[in-house]
């Protein structure tokens, strides 16, 4: 099949094959790519709308037990400093979060054995009882029993990425990783009834089209509900610090066609897309992706969680700016599903 046949199988509802997935990311062609993108954004339109959620995410510890070879808080990585924000530190930001109308936070931290079953415990109940607010956990493996009871307490997603579906591929950047225990520790967070969250690095060494093609067919298998595609971006420090970044074109087309294939998912616009240009949210966000998570670890402790190097901000200013196109012309059909930010946006203009 050629590339329109593809589009018209997409038109006509039929699934679509991994050979069909490798022909779209395949694609350099730059009117193929915007009918990809296009296919995509009326997708999203048809399945969830016009709106972007925005959530608030929490870096609140960088120190971890893992040494995973892409990333900037590694436990090997020197010279870097470690910090644990207080669980009153946190609360304050959570607050701040949910008194500009924002439904969701997300706490995301290194594997950090410090921050045991009853710390997260403690802290969701606290969560839960003054805000009310949606929370999702990025924390990453833990054991099965801990995930049921944060979930009996409250918390809703858990972020937990895939990485990469190449087995060689995982276990190369991995060095403390089982693929198939990760894929296990999903489908856990599935059966507990978590939104479960995966996704992968685009850019990895050695990775392929037909990798990526496998990775967005699992995500359907598996589930998924949201799925954080970003590329790679070398960290300094990293074993991988001299590899080169993870291609723009290709992290967009795999948003696109995530959306294409999995139909009803959050797809963040991510940010590591926004690390490499602050314009790129809005490009992902007119190829299928309908999330943005902001930034809000506090400005002491941000520079030190620097996953990637020279990682951006993304703030309310610069998701507002994606989304109605402060910057550039952009589909204002758009809308931020926050309630107070809406009023506080044009107040602000
Ligand atoms: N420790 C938890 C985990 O690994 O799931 C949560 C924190 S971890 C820093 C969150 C995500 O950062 C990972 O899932 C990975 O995809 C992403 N990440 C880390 N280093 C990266 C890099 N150099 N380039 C792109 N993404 C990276
Ligand atoms: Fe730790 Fe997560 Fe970074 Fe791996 S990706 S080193 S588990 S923070």
């Amino acid at each position: 099949d050629g590339f329109l046949d593809v589009l018209k199988k997409i038109e006509d509802g039929q699934d679509l094959t991994h050979s069909d997935i490798v022909l779209l990311l395949k694609t350099d062609r730059k009117a193929e790519m915007e009918a990809l993108f296009k296919a995509a954004d009326e997708m999203r339109k048809k399945i969830i709308g016009d709106v972007v959620d925005i959530r608030g995410a929490i870096e609140f510890s960088n120190h971890c037990k893992k040494d995973c070879k892409y990333c900037g808080v590694r436990r090997n990585l020197e010279g870097l400093q470690r910090y644990r924000m207080t669980e009153d530190e946190i609360m304050e930001v959570v607050h701040s979060l949910h008194n500009i109308g924002i439904k969701t936070v997300i706490l995301q931290s290194g594997e950090d054995a410090w921050w045991t079953r009853d710390r997260i415990a403690h802290l969701i109940t606290r969560i839960k009882k003054e805000t009310g607010m949606k929370i999702t956990l990025s924390l990453g493996e833990r054991p099965r029993e801990e995930y049921e009871y944060f979930k009996k307490l409250g918390a809703n997603n858990y972020l937990l990425k895939i990485e990469t579906t190449n087995e060689e591929i995982f276990k190369f950047i991995h060095p403390d990783d089982d693929i198939n225990h990760r894929k296990e520790c999903s489908s856990w967070l599935k059966e507990l009834g978590y939104l479960n969250g995966s996704g992968c690095i685009i850019g990895l060494p050695g990775q392929r089209e037909e990798d990526i093609a496998n990775d967005i067919l699992y995500f359907k298998d598996m589930g998924i509900n949201m799925i954080g595609i970003g590329p790679f971006i070398p960290a300094k420090g990293t074993p991988l610090e001299n590899y080169p970044t993870g291609d723009v074109d290709m992290t967009l087309k795999a948003v696109a066609v995530t959306r294409l294939v999995c139909k009803r998912v959050f797809l963040p616009a991510t940010t590591a897309l926004a690390s490499i240009d602050s314009d790129l949210q809005a490009d992902a966000l007119k190829a299928g992706a309908n999330t943005i998570m902001l930034i809000n670890t506090p400005a002491k402790y941000r520079y030190n969680y620097q996953i990637y190097s020279d990682k951006n901000m993304v703030d309310l200013k610069s998701a507002y700016d994606a989304v109605t196109g402060a910057n550039r012309e952009f589909p204002s059909y758009l809308k931020i599903d926050m309630e107070v930010y809406k009023d506080a946006g044009n107040t602000e203009k």
